[in-house]
């Protein structure tokens, strides 16, 4: 048995999905006839399918059809709605909380279909001895879109952080998908593996610092932090004083140092950024400080700065408008993807949550459950500081959990090397009397089965049964959904803020 996703339909979102989750995949024709020996399962989300040859699913195989597909496949009526996508909060996805679209989601009417999840239109049905979902998404629509809005985060208690980031919640509905395939590999009881998020088993801890024109002193005082706790962090430095890059910057050991701006700004157009990353460029490398990163003042994005970043051939950059909370992948956009690795991380900073008002101790709880939940699933542990904001105490409590926990702390660059070498990996596994046959040895995996878990190294042969599987972790409940998207006056005060920060100045 082939433990391969076949798709019908692989346009740029799904590449992206698929690419991310380190899942084994083959572009398959769905009006031939498919083995169900040769996929585990089968995702059909293609615009020009009419017909399936059903006989894969009625033979026992799986399918997970956009709502498109099914009603152009069965002919049935599709109704498009823009609505609300909020989870149930008893369902199997209830975790995902609300998911944030742009586009319009189809609906599918069949009485025969079961409801999965009410609130966000995922129905299931059976066809002989197999089974399928149908998932309401048009993921290009949703996943290629690089608009941003301020969002708030959600916390435990009424008045929220906020940030401007990407519209689309574009983690959540990933989400959706392994959900989905993990709970059709679980009916046809076979393994879900996929190549891990992060190296190793325990946590990934990675520390961004923008430098936002700080003083040497509290930008060394945030390094004596760092050195404490041992963290190598990433720096994305101003680049305006070149007597601080000299004197400080050129002198950090074992932190990495990427360029942040010479002007804080990101414009819309192709010169502008280039002449001020090339200012950038040109005053680090005085100061003998190469960079392989970037990240851009208020983490903006567009295209005109994408290109710019290729020009310099950087090797990632890290902002909030691509997406959030989301592991990397390279971006979609002018019918190409861009050479540069977008590595997405938490967008709320200290400096957001003491404007509004958190408490010291409010802080540190904030950031130990971001660290807790991004832990029970293995992602990476992204989130960033600015050194005028001071908060020592904060980061020095927050490293301290770090460490307690024995999380690994890369830079963001050993991260995204780490990244483009698992994008290389080609990897084959079929399963036969649960046993495991991988073409790959060493390579971080992550394997879910009946519910449970487990991060392995893959080995040419492995037998399940020994492998030490623990039971998936819930996350806490999304507490206070509607009050992340309840105005709030201050709301219109930040986007103020926000705009004459933004200002040409
Ligand atoms: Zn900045």
């Amino acid at each position: 048995m082939d433990l391969k996703i076949g798709i019908a339909g692989l346009s740029p979102s799904w590449k992206i999905i698929l690419e991310q989750e380190g899942i084994s995949y083959r572009e398959i024709d769905c009006s031939l006839p498919i083995d169900p020996d040769e996929f585990s399962a089968i995702i059909i989300d293609d615009i020009n399918a009419t017909t399936f040859d059903s006989n894969y699913l009625k033979n026992g195989g799986a399918v997970l059809f956009s709502s498109k597909s099914y009603a152009k496949i069965f002919n049935k009526k599709l109704y498009m709605k823009k609505k609300k996508v909020v989870a149930d909060a008893n369902s199997i996805f209830s975790e995902l909380g609300i998911i944030d679209l742009v586009g319009r989601i189809g609906i599918v009417r069949d009485e025969e279909l079961k409801c999965e999840d009410k609130g966000l239109n995922i129905l299931s049905g059976k066809l002989g001895k197999g089974s399928f979902y149908i998932m309401p998404f048009d993921l290009d629509k949703e996943i290629l879109n690089l608009s941003s809005c301020r969002r708030k985060f959600i916390a435990n208690r009424n008045e929220l952080p906020s940030e401007v980031v990407a519209k689309v919640s574009k983690a959540k509905l990933r989400k959706t998908v392994t959900t989905i395939l993990s709970i059709l590999l679980d009916i046809r009881k076979l393994p879900f593996i996929h190549k891990s998020y992060i190296p190793g088993n325990n946590g990934l801890f990675i520390f961004r610092i923008d430098t936002d024109n700080c003083s040497k002193e509290d930008a060394e005082n945030l390094l004596k932090v760092c050195e404490k706790h041992s963290i190598r962090a990433s720096w994305f430095v101003d680049t305006m004083n070149e007597q601080k890059l000299s004197d400080l910057y050129a002198n950090m050991k074992d932190q990495e140092i990427g360029l942040h701006c010479f002007r804080h700004l990101v414009f819309d157009n192709y010169s502008a950024n280039f002449e001020n990353i090339d200012t950038g460029m040109k005053n680090l490398q005085r100061s003998n400080i190469t960079v392989k990163g970037f990240a851009a003042p208020f983490g903006s994005w567009n295209t005109s700065l994408n290109e710019v970043l290729e020009k310099f051939d950087f090797t990632y950059s890290s902002e909030f408008v691509p997406s959030y909370d989301d592991l990397p992948f390279y971006i979609y956009t002018n019918n190409q993807y861009s050479n540069i690795l977008q590595i997405p991380i938490h967008p709320i900073s200290l400096g957001r949550l003491r404007r509004s008002h958190f408490t010291k101790e409010e802080m540190i709880e904030y950031y130990i459950n971001i660290i807790n939940e991004k832990r029970k699933r293995n992602e990476p542990i992204l989130i960033y500081h600015h050194p005028h904001h001071k908060l020592l105490d904060v980061i020095d409590a927050v490293f301290g959990y770090v460490n307690k926990l024995g999380l690994a702390n890369y830079t963001m660059n050993e991260y995204a090397e780490w990244w483009q070498k698992r994008n290389q990996i080609k990897m084959d596994i079929s399963f036969e009397e649960n046993e495991l046959r991988m073409n790959i040895d060493d390579e971080d995996m992550t394997i879910i089965n009946n519910k449970k878990v487990c991060n392995f190294k893959s080995r040419k042969r492995i037998d399940l049964s020994k492998l030490e599987f623990v039971p998936i972790k819930s996350l806490s409940k999304p507490l206070n959904i509607n009050l992340t998207r309840k105005y709030h006056w201050r709301d219109t005060l930040y986007d103020y803020e926000s705009w004459k920060g933004r200002r040409n100045r």
